[in-house]
């Protein structure tokens, strides 16, 4: 193996270990990209009733004041966005004045 042909291996090695841990963040980036062109959820869809999901949190039963998909744990959405992506409703777009049944406080 010559000079030049060790040199290239190190040198892909070493992008290989930048990249590498790199590319889960890529891959969850890509998800949340697609998941931004998602269809809103409907609050009639079957899985929306199971766990109460209505599209305005002071009308839901059960939700503790303030509490609403923008300030839920489980919320993928921009900060200020109307809508964003939820991790209980894959696919699906919910609206940032929503609340379910699973909202869970962000840490
Ligand atoms: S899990 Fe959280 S973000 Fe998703 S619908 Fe329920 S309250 Fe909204």
């Amino acid at each position: 193996m010559s000079q030049v042909d060790r040199l290239s291996r190190r040198r892909l090695l070493q992008k290989l270990t930048l990249a590498v841990p790199l590319l889960p963040i890529a891959v969850s980036q890509l998800n949340l990209a697609l998941a931004a062109d998602a269809p809103l959820l409907s609050p009639n869809a079957p899985e929306a009733k199971a766990l109460k999901y209505v599209e305005d949190a002071s009308k839901a039963q059960g939700a503790a004041a303030g509490s609403t998909c923008a300030n839920c744990a489980l919320y993928q959405g921009h900060a200020g966005s109307p809508a964003g992506p939820c991790q209980v409703f894959p696919g699906k777009q919910v609206k940032a004045a929503g609340w379910c049944a699973s909202w869970a406080p962000q840490m």
